[in-house]
């Protein structure tokens, strides 16, 4: 029986599709074809969201478990590092930032950010996320010589800095190209680029949820370069800024595509992952202004993005913005990796109305055994690193309720 005759019993292809005007037929000639591993069209994904969500997280379900190993749920110990909240993009979505007079606005020193990852050494981490906003304040020498510092003292720590947004700064402040930019950023230490900034790659939502941030081409073309010099990255995407459901396809497709061409000019590094989250208003100016998303919505996204993104294998779950409970779900309708337990992360979380953007290792690894996987430790591409000892992750809660000590002993 294959996912979609199971899902049809559920959710029969000549039942209503619940509109106003009266029973209407399903078409599920897309979803045929997604099921058999077929690419789809803009019009048949948009198809997708006007089907009942159990019948396209079938699918989704059936690609995650052919595409990734159907026992495993991976995820990543990591430390996500702002060293400034100094920006002048001003997101109206962001509820992070600061002007550099306001009293709590900081950039930190080298030492500080060595003290945050001796802190994830002690747990098992692998991985840090610098990131921060545009300060410009700061000077070339600034960001280079925080990657020098970090790979001298950490030198197992795999370094993914600076969203496209932060280097298109950079490109423009110190008169550098591109090419020039990012080849002195990894001879100082870089590793990858978090493909952060993505939200929806369309130029019209982007221009009302933030007037001045980076433009899709400039996203993709940095992201780009990235690839092309072997820099890890991942693809992201936000929903609920009222986008379409064309925009939200639009930007899968862009996706997709440089995905195409990353496989087939770059030697395979093309992005190693795929996050989506929903939209977080709170302390924001958009906060009453952009519908959000429900978590019907973020899930039936989730569905769509496996069915959309046939050559990106990875999708992560995003328990930070949905909670633990959805974050599990997530498990079922496409995604086959948790993240990471982000030991820090100020972004989202600023913005975010709970206080849910940091799990302990013995959290993701209850939510994978619960939800019928095998928890994998792995580092940030994607590459399993060890297979933690459940029983003696569950079992240590009572003494130490973190979870986190030996890992990867
Ligand atoms: S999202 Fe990033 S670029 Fe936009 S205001 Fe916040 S820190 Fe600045």
């Amino acid at each position: 029986m294959t996912a979609l005759d199971a899902a049809s019993q559920v959710a029969p292809a000549s039942v209503a599709s619940g509109s106003a005007a009266g029973p209407v037929a399903l078409d599920l000639t897309a979803l045929e074809r997604a099921e058999r591993g077929e690419r789809l069209s803009a019009g048949e994904l948009e198809s997708l969201y006007h089907l009942p969500l159990p019948e396209v997280a079938a699918v989704a379900h059936d690609l995650r478990m052919q595409r990734r190993d159907p026992d495993v749920v991976s995820f990543l110990i990591d430390r996500n590092i702002n060293y400034t909240n100094v920006c002048n993009v001003g997101c109206n979505f962001c509820a992070f930032y600061r002007t550099k007079r306001q009293p709590d606005s900081y950039t930190l020193d080298y030492e500080q950010i060595s003290h945050k990852i001796r802190e994830l050494e002690a747990v098992g981490g692998t991985r840090i996320l610098l990131q921060g906003g545009v300060n410009p304040e700061l000077g070339l020498d600034y960001y280079t010589g925080m990657l020098r510092h970090v790979k001298a003292h950490h030198p197992t720590i795999q370094i993914d800095a600076f969203s496209p947004e932060e280097v298109l700064f950079m490109e423009k402040t110190f008169g550098l190209s591109l090419d020039e930019l990012l080849d002195t950023l990894i001879e100082a230490g870089l590793d990858g680029l978090p493909g952060a900034g993505g939200e929806i790659l369309e130029d019209d939502v982007r221009k009302k949820a933030a007037p001045a941030r980076i433009r899709s081409d400039d996203w993709f073309r940095i992201i780009d370069a990235a690839q092309r010099k072997g820099l890890y990255t991942i693809a992201t995407m936000v929903i609920g800024f009222g986008e379409t459901y064309a925009q939200r396809v639009s930007h899968l497709l862009k996706i997709r595509a440089q995905q195409d061409k990353a496989l087939r000019e770059y030697g395979g590094n093309g992005f190693f992952g795929f996050a989506l989250w929903t939209l977080q208003t709170e302390h924001t100016r958009l906060h009453g202004k952009a519908p959000g998303a429900t978590a019907h919505e973020y899930l039936q996204q989730l569905a769509v993005a496996r069915i959309a993104l046939d050559n990106l294998h990875n999708l992560q779950a995003s328990w930070p913005a949905q909670g633990f409970k959805v974050g599990q779900a997530a498990l079922y309708y496409g995604a086959n990796d948790l993240g990471s337990t982000m030991l820090e992360e100020n972004v989202v979380s600023a913005a975010a109305g709970h206080d849910r953007h940091r799990a302990t290792v013995r959290e993701l690894i209850r939510i994978s055994v619960d939800a019928g996987f095998k928890p994998a430790i792995r580092n940030s591409r994607f590459e399993i690193l060890n297979y933690p000892d459940v029983e003696a992750f569950l079992s240590r809660s009572a003494e130490n309720p973190e979870g986190q000590r030996g890992v990867g002993a």
